[in-house]
């Protein structure tokens, strides 16, 4: 293993949620608001209408392409609205589970099998990125990898949710991760985790003594971001930085996340599909940080009340982390599977201050995992240099927000240039940062 040279050292906040030492079921929502675009890849269609009854894990609408997936009720009640764009369903507050939820008495061993299941159960990647499990998983085995990676590094500020989830369902995470070996084609299976989370190690560890799965194994990383992006840790196990538009696939490796690993093992074993994840709610602002079995389509305000509400008016609200994490409008935008955190910041921590101008201290070079040269870039998308942005290799930026972070001048370096990735604007792009972290913080 390569240990990450470049990134940075960020303060981690972790601790007010690691101090609810479970993960705690929320009070229940009355309404439930299923947004359809929750995957990436092809559109899915609603398979209910107005009126219609639906269970805990009933299948709401799907797509006819291979590389869309489904998506699931996440509560019982009765669809009371549907729209092109969502389907919302009024809870009966009974939370009766669909017929079809039951302990599969045998596993399969079939990768094909399996992988068919996984995409039946709505599976995508609960790391952020919400790409279809399924496919990953087909393209792994038609490249013929020989590691799969299970990232357990959670290394944004504040996000404890993979984190609690080891500490308190290590089993299902070992026995998800050999599915997914298994799927993927993989010879083994790492589940990599960052040195400040030694008791998750050591949990899965003594876990996996008794299982004896041979073929799934753990790793210790240094702490450090953005150890956990997919490219990073491709680096760290390869030993070498893959090149612009080099896919991990391309030496023989897949990441997944752990929690995705969690969701593996309950849709293969109790046949559930993707209605419910861990997430972490936490930030200043929060009176009692909590990590939660969050129903997807839940409002942030209905999770807010279970971590007894807010103490101070946020600045920002944002879904995911600070880093990465996208600031939404209102407290009504419902969570999708993707949404791995609920963070209410303050001001002192949301805001990064006026920016100024560029002083070349080169802080945002060392700090790029990618080699870029994000002052540069940043540059060339305000001024729309199109030659420049290719030369400089505009989409090799994985939006990872270091640059942001370090930089002394407060310019909202990441946010430019994903502005840039997203529409290479013809005008000057004000910042609105998706990067709402300071350094000051
Ligand atoms: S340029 Fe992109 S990849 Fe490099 S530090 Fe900035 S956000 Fe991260
Ligand atoms: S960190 Fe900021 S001030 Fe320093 S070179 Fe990069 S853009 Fe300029």
């Amino acid at each position: 293993m390569k240990p990450l040279k470049k990134g940075i050292r960020l303060p981690d906040f972790k601790y007010r949620s690691l101090s609810s030492p479970q993960i705690y079921l929320p009070e229940p929502a009355r309404f439930i608001t299923l947004l359809l675009n929750q995957h990436s890849g092809p559109a899915i269609k609603p398979c209910v209408e107005k009126g219609n009854s639906v269970f805990v894990g009933t299948k709401v609408a799907e797509g006819s392409h291979w590389n869309s997936v489904p998506l699931h009720s996440s509560t019982s009640g009765r669809v009371s609205e549907v729209t092109p764009t969502s389907i919302v369903i009024e809870s009966d507050e009974a939370d009766r589970l669909d017929p079809s939820i039951h302990i599969r008495s045998e596993i399969p061993t079939d990768p094909g099998q399996l992988i068919q299941i996984i995409r039946e159960a709505g599976l995508v990647d609960l790391g952020g990125s919400a790409n279809p499990t399924h496919v990953r998983l087909i393209q792994a085995r038609s490249e013929g990898i020989h590691t799969l990676i299970l990232n357990g590094c959670e290394s944004e500020p504040f996000l404890t949710c993979d984190h609690m989830l080891m500490l308190r369902h290590p089993v299902e995470v070992l026995k998800g991760a050999e599915l997914l070996r298994i799927a993927s084609g993989a010879k083994r299976a790492v589940i990599a985790i960052e040195r400040n989370k030694l008791e998750a190690l050591e949990i899965l560890n003594s876990k996996n003594y008794n299982l004896k799965i041979t073929t799934v194994e753990t790793a210790t990383l240094p702490v450090r971001y953005p150890q956990g992006m997919e490219r990073c840790l491709v680096e760290t196990f390869a030993g070498r930085h893959l090149k612009p538009g080099e896919s991990s696939l391309n030496v023989g490796i897949l990441v997944e996340n752990v929690a995705t690993a969690f969701a593996a093992y309950e849709a293969i074993s109790l046949r559930k599909p993707l209605y419910e994840r861990v997430i972490t709610v936490d930030g200043p602002c929060v009176v009692e940080p909590k990590n939660l079995w969050a129903r997807i389509g839940t409002r942030p305000m209905d999770l807010l009340r279970s971590c007894k509400g807010l103490m101070r008016e946020p600045e920002r609200i944002i879904f995911g982390g600070p880093m990465t994490g996208e600031a939404i409008e209102h407290l009504e935008v419902p969570i999708t599977k993707k949404v791995q955190g609920i963070l209410a910041l303050p001001s002192e921590l949301a805001n990064s201050g006026a920016e100024e101008a560029c002083i070349r201290c080169g802080r945002c070079v060392e700090a790029c995992p990618e080699l870029l040269i994000p002052e540069t870039l940043a540059r060339a998308v305000r001024k729309n240099d199109i030659a420049l942005l290719e030369e400089y290799d505009l989409n090799s930026c994985t939006e990872c927000g270091s640059c942001t972070y370090v930089c002394p001048s407060k310019i909202p370096l990441a946010a430019v240039i994903r502005s840039g990735k997203n529409t290479l604007v013809k005008e000057e792009v004000h910042s609105k940062p998706a990067y709402v972290f300071s350094s000051e913080g």
